[in-house]
């Protein structure tokens, strides 16, 4: 082994690297990141929407003994809880034995929505020989991706009684999917002279529903009224039905390894179930700790976190006076003493897109869980930029946990710009900080993560919680 040199072991020492996971990983390390994707793969598949992953976050916490809170219960010391918000949104936690007033809550901020397809309110009409449903894109699509492509009907009708009816048609290998048209490149001169923005309009986004005429002379729209009379036998639905539905498209793939080596992976909505995983399961594996732990899955993210669901909405500030008052502690200082990990994703630096991001400040990939000082766009608009103590003490606990992470901005200054639920949690004088895994193609109906980066992420939350 060759020596080092003076002057290469005190570079060593001052200068700043990142690392590569996988590069300092033992075998065992590698099986332990592989082992704990199968079980986020399996999350991935199962939970589509923010309804379905608020209902599988309740089955895991379920299984380790959490159960349902409702608002004005009276909380104690060791109680393991969540609150269902509107089947769409969920706060998991634990009431820790640290004292709330000095320790603060410690809480996991994730969402559980992601860019889709809604259907329309009236949205079933049948023109030359094919159904189609009109949708209206929800989060930030690059509308071109979803065309002729499989794609998977999920959600809720609530009938005229008021009865609640769940959809889910594409997802099992003998249904049927649904599809939206684009045009051939041999007509496609005019199209393809588009910009990428209007090549494909919000109005063309139609869903291809069916072609079998319903076998009667009289009426006209045959097409049409065999879906109805399908939805109809199968749901117990009418078309008016659709007037009070939340009936999205999505991805119709499943989660899938990706390359030779099967190190990274490829699935719909990785934003920001990627964060949401690890940050449940760091709650659930870490159920001993004696932090008071918070796990927030947020919807409306996408949107803006609006609405009673989103994370703007009082309800993580009522579920923090709520545990302050039980147990008969001041919510205000309780507040001011919290921290919180604002977990989404960021982007990952792509040699192939090179010149919109700038390197040395770019998340790189299997780099690790990636921590974002600030978003927001511009100089710095719109964005919660956590303090350097704030950064340095997250610092230190990775440092003390072993956890592999990096810094990364967005992209380059003025590139574009984007944001997180973080400045919203900051409003309520909670510390926070962005953490989350990196994603390529971000958006797209299929995304890609390293499965280091989600383990690594993971590991963070554990550091965070325990
Ligand atoms: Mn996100
Ligand atoms: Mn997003």
């Amino acid at each position: 082994m060759s020596e080092k040199s003076i002057g290469q072991e005190i570079f060593d020492k001052l200068s700043y690297k990142k690392k590569n996971i996988f590069e300092e990983a033992t075998p065992e390390k590698v099986k332990a990141i592989f082992d704990y994707n199968v079980g986020y793969a399996a999350f991935l598949d199962a939970a589509k929407t923010e309804r379905e992953a608020t209902a599988y976050a309740i089955k895991m916490a379920e299984a380790k003994g959490y159960t349902e809170y409702k608002l004005g219960e009276e909380l104690k010391v060791g109680d393991k809880k969540y609150l269902n918000q509107h089947g769409k949104s969920l706060i998991l936690f634990k009431v820790g034995e640290n004292d709330l007033e000095s320790d603060g809550i410690r809480i996991l901020a994730a969402h559980i929505d992601s860019p889709r397809l809604d259907l329309k309110q009236v949205p079933m009409y049948e023109e030359a020989g094919m159904g189609f449903l009109k949708t209206h894109y929800y989060g930030g699509v690059k509308k071109y991706q979803w065309t002729a492509i499989p794609l998977a009907l999920h959600g809720v009708m609530v009938t005229a009684d008021g009865s609640v009816v769940e959809v889910n048609i594409g997802e099992d290998d003998s249904d049927p999917v649904f599809y939206i048209n684009d045009l051939l490149p041999h007509l496609g001169q005019k199209q393809g002279a588009e910009p990428l923005s209007s090549a494909i309009s919000g109005e063309s986004l139609n869903i291809l529903i069916g072609g079998l005429p319903y076998d009667d002379k009289d009426v006209s729209d045959k097409i049409k009224l065999t879906a109805l009379s399908i939805l109809n036998e199968k749901y117990g639905v009418t078309e008016e039905d659709f007037l009070s539905a939340e009936l999205s498209l999505v991805p119709a793939f499943k989660a899938r390894d990706i390359g030779f080596d099967r190190a990274l992976i490829a699935a719909y909505g990785h934003d920001d179930r990627v964060c949401s995983y690890p940050a449940v399961t760091a709650l659930l594996d870490n159920g001993d700790t004696k932090h008071t732990v918070m796990v927030v899955l947020a919807d409306k993210e996408e949107i803006g976190s609006v609405g009673v669901t989103g994370m703007q909405s009082d309800i993580l500030v009522d579920v923090m006076k709520e545990i302050s008052r039980s147990l008969g502690k001041n919510e205000v200082v309780v507040r001011s003493k919290s921290k919180c990990l604002s977990a989404d994703v960021t982007a990952c630096y792509d040699p192939n897109f090179a010149d919109v991001y700038e390197r040395r400040n770019s998340a790189m990939i299997s780099c690790g869980t990636t921590m974002s000082k600030y978003t927001g766009a511009r100089g710095k608009s719109s964005t919660n930029d956590a303090s350097a103590e704030f950064v340095g003490f997250i610092r230190k606990l990775f440092r003390d946990n072993g956890v592999i992470w990096q810094t990364a901005e967005l992209g380059k200054v003025d590139a574009g710009g984007g944001g997180t639920v973080a400045m919203y949690i900051a409003n309520h004088n909670i510390e926070t900080v962005d953490l989350g895994v990196p994603v390529i193609s971000m958006h797209a109906p299929y995304e890609v993560v390293s499965k280091a980066d989600v383990y690594s992420t993971y590991e963070a939350f554990c550091a965070f919680v325990k």
